[in-house]
Parts: C-alpha cells; structure tokens; sequence
C-alpha cells in the first residue's frame, strides 16, 4: 500500500484511539466519584442534582464514542472508496472546471459532510438533551434552522469559496497570500455584518428594560470605561435551557448580549460579576490576540494547500489526477483536523488562562470574588456540569478551569 495511504490511516485511527482512549478515562474517574460528593463540593450541590451530572456526563461520554467512531468510519469510507474522485469527474466532465464549478463541487461534498452528521445532531438535541431538561427546541425550530445555515452557506460560502478559487487562476504561485488576505478580509467584514445581519435571523434581541438590572450593569461598563451601545436580552431559552453571555460587534457597535435563561437563574450581582468577566476579556485583548492566532493559522494552511497542490503523488494516492487546485482544498480540508487535534492540549491550555486573567479582573472591579464565585457555582449546578473531569480530559480538551481550579484562582483574592 502507498505510504500516504498508510499515514493517512494512522494519523486517522490514531486521533480515534486517543479520543476513546480519554474519554474511558474521563468515565472511570467521574464513576470512582460516583459515590458521594466530594468534600470540597459538600453544601454545594444536593445529592440529587450531584447523581445527575454524574448521568449528565456518562450519557454524554457514550454518546460521543459512537459519535467519534461513526464520523471516523465516515472519513474513511470517504476517503478510500472513490467516491470523492467519481464526484469530482461527475461535475468537470459534465460542466467543466472553471472556478464556479469546481465551488459547486467542493459546496456540495462539504454539505452532504454535513448531512451525514444530522442524525447524530438530532439525537443529541431531541433525545440526550431533553432527557436531562435542558431542550426547548421544536422540532420545527430545528429543521428551520438548518435550512437557514443552508442558505446562508449558499449565499456567502458559496461566493468565497468561488472568489479563493478565481485568485488560484488570477495570481499563480503565491496564490496562497492573495487567497488568505481575502479571507481575512472576508472574516473582519463578518464581524461587522454578523450581529446585524445573521445572530437576529436565528434568535431575537431586545434592549434589557429599564430598571435596577440595567442601571447596575451600564454603570460596570462605565466603572470600567467599557464603550457599549446597549445591553441586550437574548431568547436562548427558545433552543435550550443551558445559559451564557457575550457581546458582539466592534467599537461603537459593541453590545452586550445575556441570555434570557442566565437572567432567570442568577442574582443582580452575580449577572454583574459575569459581565465584569466578559469584559476582562476585552480588557485583556483577548480577542485581537484570538484573531491574530487564526489569522497565523490560515496563513499556515494555504500555504500548506499551495504546496500540496503541487505535489502529484498527494493527487494520486486519493484517485484524483493532478492539476485542479479544488482536491488538495477538500482533502486539506478533510484531514486537517487529525493533525490539529494533537495542538488542542496546548490552545486549551492557552485559552484557560484567559479565563483565570478575566476571573482575576472580574474580582478586581467587583471588590472581591464573592458573586463571580456565586454565579459560577449555580451556572455549574443549573448546566450539570462535570464536577470531577480526569485532569488529563479536562487539560485536553477544556477551554475553561474547572469550578475547583476556578475557585482555587479566586481563593486569594476575596
Ligand atoms: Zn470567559
């Protein structure tokens, strides 16, 4: 068998291993826990609420090896059966392979891709989900928002994917720059567009309304000269009953989103520690330093894609003959993410110590960490949250601490 084949299945079956391999793991730590609540977590959590974040997560845990196995057994079959290049001529023999061509090519694989993946979608929504009380999503609500995204990708995914495909023809061999900075481009202006043209066709915004609430929190953000248009409800409580907080758009389009469901479930001061920590993100430059590290990685993987692009037996060994840029685009696309999961320990860890600065500024603007602390507990009780993850799990795969590692950070600064 050809050697890239051979890598292929390795670099493949390996990330499966390992994916199965920590979630067993993960299991058997939550189970030896299973017995009674940990000291630390005592007049924390009832027992009741306790056993069921234990089911919570075992659930979750079997849901995603068959999950994880199912999507493996799905690469490879894509892969290795031929069906990718039967597709491919399918689409150049009959219309040729101009660049709006080759995108309706790529589009159409990328959304049968997706397809495969709504059963799994649909179970997790309808069946584990509502099992544990969290779903409020119809299934009206979810087959509507599929067709959404659906057109949405038509509408705008289609049109890059056309536009990445035309610069490969336009500028020849350093494609890869001109394709990246259009990709930048494109991804700052959807900054901009999205909250204004894309969040409000999936849920519903309305300005909080006047009252304690709202005056508490627009003087954080002054407290803490944090430009802000306006603070925003949001229906989550329409999908799910799971809750969060975020803000969107840039400088004086900047608003503040809560959850309708975060609303109900925390105190008036809790609801200004979260804010205060959304805003330790700003402060902190999180986002631009998030959005310079994916920028660096684009950069990366259209390089990587130019060079694969050039190299026959990459075309070969997948069936395809040489020539097309749009192979080496899906097959990069494909198979990118068994070599990224491997980085996911090293960006997990980065990102969580983004949470501690932000939890630390919180603690700060709020003279101390009493209602961050508050407000972390019931969000960890209300989500049923995964008390007692096995270090190595949550060093894999959490982009937050742990309520503990949370607790511990915030200990000194009460
Ligand atoms: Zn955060």
């Amino acid at each position: 068998m050809n050697i890239v084949i051979w890598l292929t299945l390795v670099l493949i079956l390996a990330r499966l291993a390992a994916e199965l391999w920590l979630a067993a793991f993960n299991c058997r730590h939550v189970l030896a826990h299973a017995g009674e609540i940990p000291p630390v977590f005592r007049g924390l959590i009832d027992e009741p609420t306790y056993k069921k974040s234990i089911a919570y997560t075992l659930a979750k845990g079997r849901f995603g090896n068959i999950e994880d196995t199912y999507n493996t057994a799905v690469l490879l079959i894509v892969l290795f059966s031929g069906v990718l290049p039967w597709v491919f001529h399918l689409f150049s023999d009959g219309l040729g392979q101009s660049a709006w061509t080759m995108a309706v090519f790529l589009f159409a694989v990328g959304f049968a891709m997706s397809l495969l993946g709504w059963p799994f979608d649909w179970y997790a929504q309808f069946q584990l989900e509502q099992k544990f009380g969290f779903n409020t999503t119809t299934p009206g609500i979810w087959w509507l928002d599929r067709l959404k995204g659906l057109l949405l990708a038509m509408v705008i995914g289609y049109p890059l994917l056309v536009l990445i495909l035309k610069i490969v023809q336009w500028t020849g061999a350093g494609w890869w720059l001109w394709a990246w900075a259009a990709l930048l481009a494109f991804q700052l202006l959807m900054s901009v567009l999205a909250p204004v043209l894309i969040l409000p066709l999936f849920n519903k915004f309305t300005p909080l309304p006047e009252g304690s609430l709202r005056e508490r929190l627009l003087a954080l953000a002054q407290r803490t000269r944090f430009r802000t248009q306006s603070v925003q409800l949001m229906d989550g409580s329409k999908r799910s009953r799971h809750s969060n907080a975020f803000f969107t758009g840039f400088g004086r389009f900047r608003k503040i989103v809560l959850f309708d469901t975060l609303v109900q479930q925390l105190t008036e001061p809790e609801l200004e520690a979260v804010l205060a920590h959304e805003i330790g993100h700003y402060k902190k430059k999180h986002i631009p330093q998030m959005l310079s590290f994916s920028a660096i990685t684009s950069l990366i993987g259209f390089y990587l894609i130019s060079l694969l692009a050039r190299q026959e037996w990459f075309y070969r060994a997948f069936g395809f003959e040489p020539g097309n840029v749009a192979p080496a685009l899906l097959l990069f696309g494909l198979l990118a993410g068994t070599v990224t999961f491997w980085f996911s320990p090293l960006i997990h860890w980065w990102l969580r110590r983004y949470e501690y600065q932000a939890d630390a500024f919180a603690a700060r603007v709020m003279n101390g960490a009493q209602s961050l602390i508050g407000a972390l507990r019931k969000l960890n009780e209300k989500n049923l949250s995964n008390l007692t993850p096995h270090p190595l799990y949550s060093g894999f795969y959490y982009s937050h601490p742990t309520l503990l590692e949370r607790e511990e950070a915030l200990a000194g600064k009460m």
